[in-house]
């Protein structure tokens, strides 16, 4: 029996993780949930898996908690350290699945925990990257990649024999669908809202990583996360626009080889894939019918209509703070385009204007991290009220 703790419990990422959790009750045990504030959702998980602990973001959504749920045993909490301590409590596997930075802490939490932390939450390891992947190597913790493209690396990468990866792999295949823009003007993308850019053609996510999926900074985080898990550099990462998304991603070996994983666009593949490597387990998912699929697709990525990408690679190079910057940037860009308070191209636009602003410092503790994170929120905000408004 595995005990599980669900960061982000009520998202998108959490409900495909109850979904596995509730197919195996005999496997997997959902010890303690966390989530921001969608109390009614939260009242139905507490219900239905009886965790022993419950946090929320606030004291207010706490209590609103208690009060829908008085007769269960559940112990409602709130605020950041209640997640940390539940990440770090009795359990087995931290579900990281918080959206934005606010999962560093708890996410960081888990690892120093020695718990088998899977992440889904790829701004905490974008932000604090060496810093988060000292503590796995210092922990000896299993970090498995739960964002699909990671996960798909991950499976294609020899796992047989210490120093393979980088004797033989020649490059890593960053897949991208594209979103929902692939083939929109600059013309057309200057007046798309906030509910097309919700709209992904084959993945139903949360609206944060939505908007980030249709202005390719999605794909800029996971350029960045993925250097950090593979221990490479952009250099060896090609993203690859593949718009059906069958292909998760794939590396090429220097004899020619090349593996890929596929699959229907479904996170419970890699969901369950990390709760139970290097088993598998049945997820439901329906297998790939490739008469139904028939056609594969692969495209360059276009810098100039999506700049997000190379803004991402360029934070990479310049180290440091640079990372949590542009981070923070996008994480208040996407949150006022969401509020209709800037345009879709002003996202891009206002990271670039961050990134060139910010004063980008080493990153020899946590602490600078933070610092640099509320710097550029402040900057950013500064920004859209004086320039972008
Ligand atoms: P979502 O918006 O659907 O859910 C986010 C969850 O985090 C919710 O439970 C919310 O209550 C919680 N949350 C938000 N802010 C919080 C805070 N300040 N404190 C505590 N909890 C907070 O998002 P999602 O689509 O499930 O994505 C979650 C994470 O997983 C993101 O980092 C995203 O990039 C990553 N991810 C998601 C997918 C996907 O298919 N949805 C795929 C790959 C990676
Ligand atoms: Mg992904």
């Amino acid at each position: 029996m595995q005990k599980i703790c669900l960061l982000g419990a009520t998202g998108s990422i959490g409900r495909s993780t109850l979904d596995v959790i509730a197919q195996y009750p005999d496997q997997f045990e959902l010890v303690s949930v966390a989530a921001n504030a969608s109390v009614e959702r939260m009242a139905e998980i507490c219900r239905t898996f009886k965790p022993k602990r419950a946090v929320m973001g606030s004291a207010q959504a706490r209590d609103e908690l208690a009060a829908l749920c008085a007769d269960l045993d559940t112990q409602f909490e709130y605020g950041s350290a209640a997640m940390e301590s539940i990440a770090s409590d009795d359990c087995d596997q931290v579900m990281a699945a918080i959206m934005g930075f606010a999962g560093l802490r708890p996410t960081l939490a888990g690892i120093r925990a020695g718990k088998r932390v899977l992440l889904a939450n790829k701004e905490s390891l974008v932000t604090a990257g060496r810093l988060f992947m000292e503590e796995v190597a210092k922990h000896n913790v299993t970090l498995m990649p739960i964002d699909s493209e990671h996960n798909a690396i991950f499976q294609c990468l020899p796992q047989n024999e210490a120093g393979a990866t980088k004797r033989d792999v020649d490059k890593i295949l960053l897949t991208a669908s594209g979103g929902p823009f692939r083939t929109f003007s600059p013309e057309q993308m200057r007046s798309v809202t906030p509910a097309q850019a919700c709209a992904h053609p084959n993945w139903s996510m949360g609206q944060k990583i939505s908007v980030d999926s249709a202005s390719l900074m999605n794909k800029g985080l996971e350029l960045i996360e993925a250097c950090w898990l593979f221990d490479v550099t952009p250099a060896d990462v090609q993203v690859v626009v593949h718009p059906e998304s069958i292909v998760h991603s794939m590396v090429s070996f220097k004899d020619g080889s090349v593996i890929a994983q596929m699959g229907n666009p479904d996170m419970k593949i890699p969901i369950a894939y990390g709760m139970t490597w290097p088993a598998r387990i049945e997820t439901g998912v329906e297998a790939l019918d490739f008469f139904k699929v028939a056609q594969l697709n692969f495209e360059a990525p276009d810098l100039e209509r999506f700049p997000n990408l190379k803004l991402a690679s360029d934070a990479w190079y310049l180290g440091g703070t640079a990372m949590a910057c542009l981070n923070a940037a996008n994480e208040v860009a996407v949150d006022a385009f969401l509020k209709e308070q800037i345009s879709f191209l002003d996202i891009a636009r206002l990271n670039q204007r961050v990134l060139e602003r910010s004063e980008i410092k080493a990153v020899n503790d946590l602490e600078a991290v933070f610092a640099a994170d509320q710097a550029s929120r402040l900057l950013a905000q500064q920004l859209i009220a004086s320039e972008f408004a």
